[in-house]
This record gives C-alpha cells, sequence and structure tokens, in this order.
C-alpha cells in the first residue's frame, strides 16, 4: 500500500502537547508518509520548527500569518517573518509554503482592510521565495479570487485549504491552474455535498489530503480531537466517491503534492 501525506495539521499545538510522540506513531502506522504543519503566527513559528526538527524528513514546517491572528501589530509580525524567510533562503530552506494565510470574514470583519493587506503582501512574498501557497478562506472568496488573480502568472501554486464549498466555487478556484483543492473531514460528514461535487467538477489530479487536525475529525471519530492519522478515513471516503481504489487516491494525491510543494 501506499502511503499518503497528510498536508495540513497543527501537530505543534499544544492540543499534541502530552502525546505528540503517540500521534506520530499512529500516524506511521496508518500509512501517512509526512505532514505538513503551517504556522499561524510569529509565535507558532518557533513550536512549528521545534516539532519539525524533531521528526525531520517526516514533518515540514510553512510560515505564514492566519488571517485570524490578523490584528494591530499584522505589519510587524509580517516584518519578523520576513527576517525568518531571508535566514532561510540563505540558510537550511526548510520552509516548504507560504501559509496559513487568506481571508477569514465568519466571525467578523472587523479587520478587513488589514487581513486584505497581510494576505496580499504573503501573496508577494510566495513569488518572491518561490514557493507555494497554503491558503484559508472563509467567506472570502470573491476578495480572495480577485486579489490572486492579480499574480496568477508568477505564482508558483498552492492549495485552497480546507475547500467545503459548491461545485462552481470549485470551479472557480480550478481556474487557478497551479493549484489543488485541500479535502479533509468534512468529506465524510453524513450532510456533506461534497461526496457528490467534488467527482462532477474535480479531477483527482486537484486534490491533496488534510486533516486540519485537532479540528474537522473526520467520521467516525467526528467530535473528537483530529489526528494525522485519521487522514486515511479521508482516503478511503474520497476513494470511494470517486469509485477508485484506495491506492489510486494515495499515488494521485501524491503526485499532486510532489507538484506543487516539491514533496515525495
Ligand atoms: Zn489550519
Amino acid at each position: 500500500m501506499t502511503t499518503f501525506i497528510d498536508t495540513h495539521t497543527h501537530l505543534d499545538g499544544e492540543e499534541f502537547a502530552n502525546d505528540r510522540p503517540e500521534v506520530i506513531a499512529r500516524a506511521k502506522a496508518a500509512g501517512v508518509g509526512s505532514v505538513f504543519i503551517p504556522a499561524i503566527d510569529v509565535k507558532s513559528v518557533a513550536t512549528v520548527l521545534d516539532v519539525c526538527h524533531q521528526y525531520p524528513g517526516y514533518a515540514y514546517p510553512m510560515i505564514g500569518l492566519h488571517p485570524e491572528e490578523v490584528r494591530e501589530d499584522w505589519a510587524d509580525q509580517l516584518d519578523t517573518m520576513q527576517t525568518m524567510l531571508d535566514a532561510d533562503r540563505n540558510g537550511k530552506q526548510e520552509f516548504i509554503a507560504i501559509g496559513e494565510v487568506g481571508l477569514d470574514y465568519y466571525w467578523s470583519r472587523e479587520y478587513e482592510r488589514e487581513q486584505l493587506l497581510a494576505f496580499e503582501r504573503q501573496v508577494q512574498w510566495a513569488i518572491e521565495y518561490r514557493l507555494p501557497l497554503m491558503i484559508h478562506c472563509r467567506k472570502g472568496q470573491n476578495e480572495m479570487v480577485k486579489l490572486l488573480r492579480k499574480y496568477e502568472q508568477e505564482l508558483v501554486g498552492g492549495v485552497f485549504h480546507c475547500f467545503t464549498g459548491n461545485q462552481n466555487e470549485a470551479q472557480e478556484l480550478l481556474g487557478f491552474e497551479r493549484f489543488s483543492l485541500g479535502i479533509g473531514g468534512v468529506l465524510t460528514f453524513k450532510s456533506s455535498h461534497l461526496r457528490d461535487d467534488l467527482p462532477a467538477v474535480v479531477p483527482l489530479s486537484r486534490i491533496v489530503l488534510e486533516t486540519d487536525s485537532p479540528y474537522m475529525a473526520p467520521v467516525p471519530h467526528r467530535g473528537k480531537r483530529n489526528e494525522s492519522a485519521y487522514v486515511a478515513d479521508v482516503m478511503r471516503c474520497l476513494a470511494a466517491s470517486y469509485g477508485v481504489s484506495d491506492d489510486e487516491v494515495a499515488q494521485q494525491t501524491n503526485r499532486n503534492v510532489e507538484r506543487i510543494f516539491g514533496i515525495k
């Protein structure tokens, strides 16, 4: 059986402080070949790197300011992150992506303008540092698409993480040819329309697997803490939806990850 990749897990979070080695061991036992860990703010860059250094060649770090973490100090946070990116470029080159970044107007539009400015600057980083984007977007697809179109030709690619939209929204995002949709636990929810909508308009060559753990646990773990091992449940559900074997989903999503992130 081919291994597969969890392209989005907050494994550095305090939810995993007491049993991170066991979580990693269960992921490996479930067939997870590697895990990608996004940062959410400056503080988290340190915790992400710390975990990645404990599991070299298995856990890979990203760097970025999450839209829900954008407040008055956003520009200072980005200045600090840019210093880290410069140091990384001239050193270990360990960051595999800019993320997670984007727009989130689900709770409030209090920092709408700041979120847009922070997102745009980080999109520019993706171009400058030749890194893919890990994009988080909730209630802001129109604004996000408009901004990305400005830079589309120059971007190396990326992932629209935690995709939960309809067929039209999927098609709009697939218009960004070097991007894929990140599919996670929502696919398995009883009420989810994704099991029909994805096979209708999204080729498997445009999907990567993710957990977004500790959040969004798939059925049959729904409501509990999510962990990377459960990406296997997402993979199996995706295979059933597309009417293909688990192994085919693993192999195709691995190819998609390699194309976007350069990691096998
Ligand atoms: Zn996330």
